[in-house]
């Protein structure tokens, strides 16, 4: 793995802590967002990171200093890529999206650039031949505050040269990851395979009014000793992305439209997108699920 230059596509929840963690250590990182405005907000969130690092990590202000200055700003992939040994992207959960960003990608992207997606429910083998590439494409998947749960699984279609893969997987250790490497290709990858089923059948209980989310937690965090629930859980992955699947999915299975409709109308518009934006299902800093009453008696 001889990598010096990564981009980072889409700067949202993930993308913007996968860049500022591939800064961290040591690479120079472009971030791409489709307009300054959204860049903007990326770099006031990286301030908020380095309180995060600090505290988890014990950073220190050099180290720190030294992550903002291998990363740059863009709002022209052409730009963006120009260098780039690998572009990660973490654009929306959303197919039509990455499709068109894929064909922009290829068209501008150097012969040399590996691209990994960080899908969380898609297969890289529905967007290969779109990159132009497809030996040079696979997934990269991380996990939410990827500073502290850091794993990252790795897992190419059938056709990912098997040297592309490795050096993805030495490039993952290299940001300070566990590397989870996946050997077939697997909806979900490890986690989602078993997060995903779990957290539809929480938020049925919801939908259906069997009971609200605070008691469904209870249930789970006390019976495991547990420090999340599942809607803790769906608040740190961030509302936007769970209502993007709950849409994706209903277009195959009406049963998942009910979801949908109430995340659309009692999170969604009214901008309550979870932990990042100060509240989803709990308001933060200080969610009642953390504190010491929750689950007495
Ligand atoms: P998000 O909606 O928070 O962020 C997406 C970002 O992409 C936004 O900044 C948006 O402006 C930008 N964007 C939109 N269109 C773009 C384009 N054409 N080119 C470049 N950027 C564009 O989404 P997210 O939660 O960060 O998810 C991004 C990806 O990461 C998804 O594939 C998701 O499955 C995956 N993922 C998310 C989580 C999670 O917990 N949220 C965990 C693992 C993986």
């Amino acid at each position: 793995m001889n990598f010096k230059n990564v981009t980072v596509a889409g700067s949202g929840v993930l993308g913007y802590q996968i860049a500022f963690q591939t800064a961290f250590h040591g690479f120079k990182v472009s971030v791409y967002d489709i307009n300054n405005e959204v860049l903007a907000k990326a770099k006031a969130k990286f301030y908020e990171l380095c309180e995060c690092y600090k505290q988890d990590l014990n950073a220190t202000q050099e180290q720190l200093d030294n992550t903002f200055n291998n990363l740059s700003y863009h709002s022209n992939l052409a730009e963006a890529v120009k260098d780039a040994d690998l572009l990660v992207e973490a654009v929306p959960e959303d197919a039509n999206i990455k499709t068109e960003f894929y064909k922009q990608l290829s068209q501008v992207a150097p012969e040399k650039t590996l691209f990994a997606t960080n899908t969380s429910t898609m297969l890289p083998s529905h967007f290969k031949d779109l990159t132009g590439r497809p030996e040079k494409f696979l997934a990269l998947h991380f996990s939410n505050k990827i500073w502290t749960f850091n794993m990252a699984e790795i897992m190419g279609h059938a056709g990912t040269d098997k040297k592309v893969f490795d050096d993805v997987v030495e490039f993952a250790k290299a940001i300070g990851m566990m590397a989870l490497p996946i050997y077939k290709e697997q909806p979900g990858h490890l986690l989602n395979s078993m997060l995903v089923p779990f957290l539809i059948s929480a938020t049925e209980l919801w939908v259906k009014e069997v009971s609200d989310h605070e008691m469904i937690d209870r249930a789970w965090m006390k019976s495991f000793g547990s420090p999340l629930g599942p809607f803790a859980i769906l608040d740190i992955i961030g509302i936007n992305t769970v209502y993007n699947v709950a849409k994706l999915n209903a277009e195959t299975n009406p049963n998942m439209t009910p979801l949908m409709e109430k995340l659309d109308a009692e999170f969604i518009k009214p901008g309550h997108l979870g932990m990042f934006a100060g509240k989803g299902f709990y308001s933060y800093p200080n969610p009642t699920y953390a504190s010491e009453d929750f689950l007495k008696s």
